[in-house]
């Protein structure tokens, strides 16, 4: 597998890039409470290895509380391995923008059938709005923010209700923004999970060979982040990591700040 590295998004505040509100640590952390209990959960994560924070996210005071969001994408299966292995029957949300390949969701099937995965949660889009704001399909052509808002910003809001923590798996080496993020943090009412927050592309890679994992089909055909057909394309000898995604935009994250993208949607 071909893997680039230097994914950086590059910040510039002159020019109005800043990190989005996805990546800005400390979210909703006025309350002292929440302050003091997410200083406790990162003081217990301090040390634990990948697996030791699925734990803490699953078992100890979130249990049953807690969900995992993935895009089935080409890092997803390493995530959700581990979390198979501690407990299948975690709720796992994906994301069924309308607008995926067909090899996502063919891998979808083979990843939950292979690890046992008893409570995987497709949504998608509520016909409203879909029949409101992109009638013809089309409005990823015209703007991209609206889009990605109706297909995955509204549909994940709605399905992490009623959690109380999540798991994500985004990782520091994506974005210029995810350099400095945590493995435990605080956004928009619920813990955020982060165990593969220090992992890199090498790291992931023996990972998927350690365990024999089947890979994402258009990883090997060019693809090392894979998202919405329109808005992914094949890398090009020389690009980075994420520059097949919305080629051409200052946007390297779909907006959603609940935990899919880096993921790959
Ligand atoms: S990634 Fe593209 S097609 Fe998918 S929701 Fe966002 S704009 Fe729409």
């Amino acid at each position: 597998m071909a893997l680039v590295s230097a994914p950086f998004t590059v910040i510039d505040t002159a020019r109005g890039i800043v990190p989005r509100a996805f990546d800005r640590a400390g979210q909703g952390t006025n309350d002292p409470a929440i302050a003091a209990r997410l200083a406790r959960l990162q003081a217990a994560a301090k040390g634990r290895d990948a697996e030791g924070i699925l734990r803490l996210a699953l078992e100890e005071e979130f249990a049953g509380h807690t969900a995992v969001v993935s895009s089935f994408g080409a890092e997803s299966a390493v995530l959700l391995h581990m979390i198979a292995q501690i407990d299948p029957t975690t709720p796992v949300i994906f994301l069924n923008t309308g607008k995926l390949f067909g090899e996502t969701l063919r891998y979808r099937d083979r990843l939950q059938d292979l690890l046992g995965l008893t409570d995987l949660r497709a949504i998608g889009p509520h016909p409203d709005d879909r029949a409101a704001r992109d009638p013809e399909g089309t409005l990823w052509s015209r703007d991209t923010d609206a889009c990605c808002n109706f297909r995955k910003v509204l549909p994940l809001k709605r399905a992490l209700e009623g959690f109380s923590a999540q798991i994500t798996g985004r990782k520091r080496f994506q974005t210029n923004a995810r350099h400095e993020m945590l493995p435990v943090e605080y956004f928009e009412g619920r813990f955020r999970f982060n165990p593969l927050a220090e992992w890199s592309l090498a790291d992931l890679e023996a990972y998927i060979v350690k365990h024999n994992l089947p890979r994402h089909p258009l990883v090997e055909d060019g693809y090392p982040s894979i998202g919405c057909m329109p808005c992914t394309r094949r890398v090009l000898s020389g690009e980075s990591y994420r520059d097949g995604r919305w080629a051409g935009l200052d946007k390297d994250e779909c907006g959603i700040h609940t935990g899919v993208d880096g993921e790959g949607i």
